[in-house]
């Protein structure tokens, strides 16, 4: 096996570790049931002597009875009736215990993805498709279940049912044993190259699951615009063609797994017959001193050993299979998120002062977006954002709440590093509505009390009161109940945003963000969430991404941003007095 392969069943164990007396109390159900198995085969003996004992007497009628130990073969009797419940016992726990640790490790992955994943920086999530992630949670976490499968059931049942078949063998006539120990090289090497072959494709086959899911996952959100453009053939057909690079990776990977099969199957078959030639020359070399019974026996215990190592191929072809997709998602678990608590991060209990970004300078990836901004906002005061579009308005506003951190320089909330901060009381402090609300498809009342989890129904209709949305919920069906669709979709763009300043008041944090909340309103919303908003930025410190000139004039101050640089800061009249970008987008928009 590789060495990543070892790695991941090593990660796959450590996973497993809070499980540790439910693994040792299966793996000691499958010994406990495999050494009844091999009980089984024991008490054949006194059975197959009397048997070949008949068989040798000349007048097969009159056989001596007396030449047979039937007090043996009655104990005999005894013991396999004592060995049933015992048996039954084992084969239950066997199955049980099984069954509950894969099911057991499989909610606990889920769980441990879940929370992995959702503390990650908002850049993890933007360089990576969400069919991907999709895919891993479901996907991926189904194949880890076939890896606990093979590796807490499947392999140790196997591998002791082979101990338990070779063990027999060679109690009964040792020589055998080197059959067993010959065959071991022999099956290894060819299925071991094989596996290489299963694993590979297993992964690319996966990976094409991955682009089947994003690709599903885009369709469904783009469902408008593939009716509107008549474009279900066309996407049907691009889904088909994926769906075909995924044939033809598992196609190889089956071919790859049928042929280990086959492989296996003349191994074995060809060293039972090794084992039957070990025997008869046994039989001359020993002058028919070796007993037939022994013999026979341990032609049978190899035949056991052999049938065994045969599911154990099978059990290691699926391991190999879902190796890939294990690996994927514990190298997950991993994923240490790029936003982190300070280990002495302070707590942020209200906002005193105000906020100042010294120097900032940001890149999403190489390409810098924001260049040495430094400026200083007084608690209280609403400063506007402006800048033509791709300025960086948005990105300088997602670097107070660190959705992103900076590349250089510094952003501090009362003379403190927000990186200093922990960001649970960063977070508390600041209330973002945007353009583009999202809402959960929820009910109206658990949307609004995204703000504060531990509202009170009372305090949520005052939020909607605030906000000129407590009139319209209650002419819906179900009023606060009611969902809120997918997306939101059952509301208009004013409901949404007027929802979501209603979840932002309830927060009552000290500071505001509002990128471009009022763009692409009808003017009845319009009045309806400039009130809201006006009633919301009462005494907080707020910034808002705006084109739209009422409010920038009536901002204390004025950010201008161009090319990522800030190019004004002041009052609208003092920078439309002076020559520049300021007066240039004043003009545009007439
Ligand atoms: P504005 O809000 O002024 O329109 P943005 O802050 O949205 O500008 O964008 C500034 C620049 O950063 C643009 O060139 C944009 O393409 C880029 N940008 C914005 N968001 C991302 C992102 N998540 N990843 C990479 N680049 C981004």
């Amino acid at each position: 096996m590789e060495p990543s392969n070892w790695r991941a069943i090593w990660n796959i164990f450590r996973f497993a570790r809070p499980h540790v007396w439910l693994i040792l109390l299966a793996f000691g159900a499958i010994a406990g049931y495999a050494a009844t198995e091999g009980a089984y085969l024991f008490l054949m003996k006194p059975f197959m002597e009397a048997f070949f004992k008949f068989l040798q007497a000349k007048d097969q009628a009159a056989v001596d009875v007396g030449a047979i130990d039937v007090a043996a073969l009655r104990t005999v009797g005894w013991w396999a009736l004592a060995l049933a419940p015992a048996t039954a016992a084992l084969a239950f726990l066997e199955h049980y215990l099984a069954d509950r640790l894969r099911t057991q490790l499989t909610v606990d992955l889920r769980n441990a993805v879940c929370r992995a994943i959702l503390p990650q920086s908002l850049s993890f999530f933007e360089g990576r498709r969400s069919g991907d992630l999709m895919s891993r949670i479901t996907n991926d976490v189904g194949r880890a279940q076939m890896a606990f499968q093979m590796l807490f059931s499947g392999i140790p049942q196997h591998v002791a049912h082979l101990v338990m078949g070779v063990a027999v063998a060679a109690w009964m006539s040792w020589p055998m044993l080197l059959i067993g120990a010959l065959a071991v090289p022999v099956i290894v090497l060819p299925l071991g190259y094989l596996a290489r072959r299963i694993r590979r494709y297993g992964r690319q086959g996966l990976e094409k699951l991955a682009d089947l899911t994003d690709l599903m996952a885009q369709m469904f959100s783009g469902i408008r615009i593939i009716k509107a453009f008549k474009m279900e053939d066309a996407e049907a057909q691009e889904f088909e063609r994926h769906n075909a690079k995924y044939y033809r990776k598992m196609m190889k990977m089956v071919s790859a797994r049928g042929m280990s099969h086959g492989v296996v199957e003349m191994i074995i078959r060809s060293f039972i017959a090794a084992a039957i030639f070990l025997g008869v020359w046994l039989i001359t070399a020993s002058n028919a001193q070796i007993k037939l019974v022994n013999l026979l026996l341990a032609v049978g215990g190899m035949y056991y050993a052999f049938n065994a190592t045969r599911k154990l191929v099978k059990c290691y072809n699926e391991l190999q299979e879902s190796m890939p997709a294990t690996e994927r998602i514990l190298e997950m678990l991993d994923h240490r998120p790029a936003v982190q608590d300070a280990p002495d991060a302070a707590h942020l209990p209200r906002v005193e002062r105000g906020i100042a970004f010294r120097n900032v300078t940001f890149g999403y990836d190489d390409e810098i977006v924001l260049r040495d901004i430094t400026f200083e906002v007084r608690k209280g005061e609403t400063i506007a954002i402006v800048g033509r579009s791709g300025a960086g308005k948005s990105t300088l506003t997602a670097l107070l709440p660190r959705f992103y951190d900076v590349t250089a320089g510094v952003i501090e909330v009362d003379g403190l590093d927000v990186r200093r901060i922990s960001r649970q009381s960063l977070l508390d402090r600041i209330a973002i509505v945007s353009q583009q609300t999202f809402l959960f498809n929820r009910s109206i009342a658990d949307n609004i009390r995204y703000g504060r989890r531990d509202a009170t129904q009372a305090e949520i209709e005052e939020a909607a009161r605030l906000a000129n949305i407590h009139d319209f919920i209650l002419t819906q069906d179900g009023g606060y109940d009611m969902l809120c669709g997918e997306f939101g979709g059952k509301l208009s763009g004013g409901q949404r945003q007027r929802i979501a300043i209603a979840r932002a008041l309830l927060k009552n944090a000290d500071i505001l963000i509002l990128d471009e909340a009022m763009t692409g309103l009808d003017a009845e919303s319009e009045t309806l969430v400039r009130e809201a908003l006006a009633t919301l930025m009462r005494g907080r410190t707020t910034f808002v991404v705006t084109h739209d000139l009422p409010t920038i004039r009536s901002a204390d101050r004025i950010l201008v941003l161009k090319d990522g640089r800030l190019v004004g800061n002041g009052r609208h009249e003092e920078l439309l007095a002076q020559e520049g970008e300021y007066r240039n987008l004043c003009s545009f928009q007439g």
